[in-house]
């Protein structure tokens, strides 16, 4: 099932009276979520997501816009009619249940037409609880799960009524490192085996690039940037979508455009072609892997020191123009290369399509014309 979201606005009223003015929690979302792909919202904390979220599954009415499941326009329809399965962060089970009867939950309140028989129940949930691999444990209580297996749990009841779409908010934020990488494998693989339309919300930029066919990057209610994972991070729109995407970060500096070269402080580092004219002030922004150590390279740094992780070796350095929060240079090398620790500088040439730059003003994108 496709979702179609046709201008589509949410405003809260300020709580602060001080303040005044609406929140625009959602400003004008205009974007189609393909069939059958997990589809990541991502941002910070405030941006949206949730209320997003929410106005799809029908627990919010939006101020403006429309929503469409396919060709049906679902705006108005009442969220127990959309189909919709949903998980949160906190798995919100009843407690007082087993597995079993919080899986089969959803199917008791089946009316007229949709009304199921005790066995085929039982058939829907232990197929759901097949699917998400809980099978051995539909006796036990909430309080005898683990984490991992609780959100399993909550999964799987978000399943057993065939919805048309699953819509995840933060669903892994309150498992520990670990199970966090396991429970995202496991979502990944449900979705493929189900083939669900599903929306999977958070703020973390590595598990939405890990597992999602498409990520949908929002700030403060606005939409920046849709693509598959790899695009947005290979070709950015503007500097937040730079700097939201990558680990370790992207490095930022001042610089400029003037005479074919992009320069950073003094040091020119790049011939490029714009349609810029004159000196242009920009953010240069660089990605870690896009440094390449040079004896004769453009980029002169102060060299700090080394850190080995496996197979990368990962450079860090200062610069009088680098405006990154870290305060040093994040460059990750191949652990082939070496440099003399003795000396106190490094020297980089930089890979041309890992570096962009971003208008000073605006902070979007000035792109290189190739050739
Ligand atoms: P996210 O899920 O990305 O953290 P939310 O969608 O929860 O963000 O919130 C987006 C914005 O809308 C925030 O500024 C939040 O304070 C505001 N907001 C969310 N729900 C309400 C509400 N019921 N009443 C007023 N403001 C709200
Ligand atoms: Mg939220």
């Amino acid at each position: 099932m496709k979702i179609v979201l046709k201008n589509l606005t949410k405003k809260f009223p300020n709580r602060n009276k001080k303040q005044g003015g609406d929140v625009i929690a959602v400003n004008n979302f205009d974007f189609e979520i393909p069939d059958g792909k997990l589809v990541g919202l991502l941002g910070p904390s405030g941006c949206g997501k949730s209320t997003t979220l929410n106005l799809i599954s029908g627990l919010e009415k939006p101020t403006e816009g429309k929503i469409f499941f396919g060709e049906d326009d679902v705006t108005k329809l009442p969220a127990q009619q959309r189909g919709v399965g949903l998980v949160f962060q906190s798995y919100a089970l009843y407690p007082h249940l087993t597995v079993f009867k919080n899986i089969r939950f959803p199917l008791e309140n089946l009316k007229g037409e949709d009304k199921l028989s005790k066995e085929e129940m039982e058939k829907r949930v232990k197929e759901a609880a097949s699917l998400v691999q809980i099978d051995e444990l539909l006796d036990r209580k909430p309080s005898e799960l683990s984490g991992g297996q609780q959100q399993r749990v909550a999964i799987a009841r978000a399943l057993v009524k065939a919805p048309r779409v699953l819509l995840l908010d933060e669903p892994l934020s309150n498992l520990d490192a670990r199970l966090r990488l396991q429970t995202r494998e496991e979502i990944r693989r449900i979705q493929r085996k189900t083939d669900i339309t599903t929306i999977f919300v958070t703020h973390d930029q590595d598990e939405a690039m890990s597992i999602c066919d498409l990520i949908v990057v929002m700030k403060s209610g606005e939409m920046m940037q849709m693509g598959r994972p790899q695009d947005v991070y290979d070709d950015p729109v503007n500097l937040f979508v730079a700097k939201f995407l990558g680990t370790p970060p992207i490095n930022v500096f001042e610089g400029k455009i003037e005479n074919g070269g992009l320069f950073i402080g003094d040091d020119r580092v790049l011939d490029v072609k714009t349609d810029t004219s004159g000196t242009k002030n920009v953010y240069v922004a660089v990605r870690p892997e896009g440094f390449i150590i040079d004896d004769n390279g453009p980029l002169k740094c102060e060299l700090g020191r080394l850190e080995v992780m496996g197979r990368d070796v990962s450079i860090v350095s200062k610069h009088a123009s680098l405006i990154s929060e870290s305060g040093t240079i994040r460059s990750i090398v191949n652990s082939d290369n070496t440099v003399d620790l003795s000396l106190s500088h490094v020297n980089f040439s930089l890979k041309p399509h890992k570096v962009f730059a971003f208008d000073k003003e605006t902070e979007e994108r000035i792109r290189f014309i190739d050739g």
